[in-house]
């Protein structure tokens, strides 16, 4: 059985409880994309709530959300990895060779 601690959000600041990277880490990104397989408006969901948190989080310690930042740093990734509506990045060739699977949707 693995020893490794989760890499979870480390709250008020949002840095990985493990790597203490900000979170969601890399390996954060790999587990959630573990758990919410085949249930990716859940994921969306998921990160939607945890950036809001994260901002009100920002705000009760004084500071100031960058909300294209945040947006880049929970959202980006996965409209990246997935193309999902609203978003117009495609995942290019080299980045699908990163070691992850590439999506490919049934009607493609
Ligand atoms: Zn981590």
């Amino acid at each position: 059985m693995s020893t490794t601690r989760p890499h979870l959000p480390g709250r008020p600041h949002w840095r990985c409880r493990a790597c203490g990277a900000h979170w969601p880490c890399q390996p954060a990104k790999l587990g959630l994309l573990r758990e919410y397989a085949g249930h990716t408006l859940a994921l969306i969901f998921y990160l939607v709530t945890a950036m809001r948190e994260a901002e009100e989080d920002m705000i009760k310690l004084g500071l100031a959300p960058d909300l294209a930042a945040m947006n880049v740093r929970f959202m980006r990734w996965i409209s990246r990895r997935y193309g999902h509506a609203g978003s117009r990045e495609v995942v290019k060739p080299s980045e699908r060779s990163s070691g992850g699977r590439a999506f490919r949707p049934a009607y493609a």
